[in-house]
């Protein structure tokens, strides 16, 4: 990497002789320095300013920088850092209850955490601890977290060299249209066959051993995958049945990146717990939590809940959180989202599938979409395999970034998941960008075909 200041120069060095990044082998990274950022815009080491279809690990859904939330937080700080969990606290008190009156019904109680993975470990201790039980169900094609309990109940090779401690974790099928487990025709089947799936999975567990199922409703990471109708309301049944609690894991999903405050939203159930964290203050101080029910809240009445960290419900987080929900209302940032989504991002996308004969399913909803890159639409033969990469992936991530476009990617995958914020303008822009750099990918897997 070449940098014009000597100060991200002197960055990059330190960078490299001293930080240990997560996620990598540390002989090839090559990170980018980031000097500033705002709003849906990124600016490098060299000046060069980027769109920002990332979201920054699909996190600041109110974009970068918001001076609101900067304010808050200075303000805070100047009042009260740091205290106690133990401790009540105007901003703690305040963020529990704009996110209660803002998750679905009967989810009455917060319980704050540093993370998303956290938010997993305590979601799955409570519901524990609540039945007396010990299995937690997972979907394959998910991402829970870093953590312990998390990353073995993820259900893709994040987990793999993770496995060695996961008693517990089991995992089942969720529904894939586009690539049916159950070999469906069309999405009421596969609905079906997934709900069929499930319960004999409960079944053949053992139901009196299952505490917990815990579901991304729209799974992130692992492809955004909406689910088809009526499949959440299947599993809030079965959960029903057999005495699990369901817990709606909407770290990725929720706080407006859907275009509703909350994923389930859209499909009208309500989860027992629901663990969040990245857009509740678009992660501008680390905060996390688990929205708790009635039912699961007050079996910590007379009994201790067995789990906290010193930073829990952190000031300065939580007075981050009271002022992005605020700034999100206030601006009807949640609505952008739908809007842009539907009425730009959606149909910009499958304009993109038309021409480029290598997008082989288009998916998603608010601010939150997928690409599959297929070398072939008949065999849906993905361009890289499932857990690595592939040069055609990469050369797609240099093109737009040399465009000015950072754009995720997942394996074969292509994720579009600017901030809730975005434009309906700026979302053309980088569709433009994408645009350009599937022209080299199709390009390339023609030359390939020969
Ligand atoms: N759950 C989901 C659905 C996620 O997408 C993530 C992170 O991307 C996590 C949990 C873990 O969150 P964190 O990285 O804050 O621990």
């Amino acid at each position: 990497m070449s940098l014009a200041s000597s100060s991200a120069a002197g960055t990059y060095e330190l960078d490299r002789a001293h930080v240990l990044h997560s996620w990598s082998a540390q002989a090839e990274l090559d990170p980018m320095v980031v000097e500033r950022a705002e709003g849906v815009h990124v600016w490098d080491g060299e000046g060069r300013c980027y769109l920002d279809f990332t979201s920054q690990l699909v996190n600041t859904n109110i974009g970068h920088q918001h001076p609101a939330v900067v304010q808050a937080i200075q303000s805070q700080a100047e009042q009260l850092c740091t205290i106690s969990p133990a401790c009540a606290t105007e901003p703690r008190s305040r963020a529990a209850r704009l996110i209660a009156e803002r998750t679905p019904e009967g989810l009455d109680k917060v319980f704050f955490t540093n993370g998303g993975a956290e938010a997993v470990e305590n979601a799955v201790r409570m519901a524990r601890l609540h039945t007396g039980r010990h299995k937690v169900l997972s979907r394959y094609r998910s991402y829970h977290g870093a953590t312990t309990t998390a990353i073995n109940l993820t259900g893709d090779p994040r987990r793999w060299p993770n496995e060695q401690s996961g008693a517990g974790a089991v995992h089942f099928f969720g529904p894939h249209p586009y690539r049916s487990p159950f070999h469906s025709r069309d999405e009421g089947e596969e609905c079906r066959r997934a709900l069929e799936h499930l319960e004999q999975v409960i079944e053949l567990e053992g139901p009196e051993t299952v505490a917990a199922l815990v579901l991304e409703t729209v799974p992130g990471t692992a492809g955004i995958m909406p689910p088809p109708p009526g499949y959440l309301r299947g599993v809030r049944e079965l959960c029903d049945r057999y005495g699990i609690v369901y817990i709606a894991d909407e770290v990725m999903a929720g706080f407006g990146r859907t275009g509703a405050w909350f994923a389930v939203q859209h499909y009208d159930v309500a989860p027992d717990l629901i663990a969040f964290a990245k857009g509740v203050n678009s992660g501008y101080v680390p905060l996390g939590g688990v929205a708790v029910n009635e039912a699961i809240a007050s079996t910590f009445d007379h009994r201790a809940y067995p789990g906290g960290l010193t930073y829990s419900g952190h000031p300065l987080a939580c007075a981050a959180a009271v002022a992005t929900i605020t700034a999100m209302d206030e601006e009807g940032i949640v609505d952008n989202a739908a809007t842009v989504g539907a009425e730009v991002l959606g149909p910009g996308l499958r304009e993109l599938a038309e021409r480029h004969p290598s997008i082989g399913d288009v998916r998603g909803l608010g601010v939150f979409w997928a690409l599959e890159l297929v070398t072939d639409r008949a065999t849906k033969e993905p361009v890289a395999p499932y857990g690595g990469s592939s040069p055609v992936m990469k050369r797609l991530v240099a093109e737009c970034a040399e465009a000015g476009l950072l754009i995720p990617t997942t394996y074969h995958r292509v994720h579009v998941v600017p901030p809730c914020t975005i434009t309906a303008q700026q979302a053309r822009e980088g569709l433009a960008v994408l645009d350009g750099a599937l022209d080299t990918v199709d390009r390339t897997l023609a030359e390939q075909r020969g």
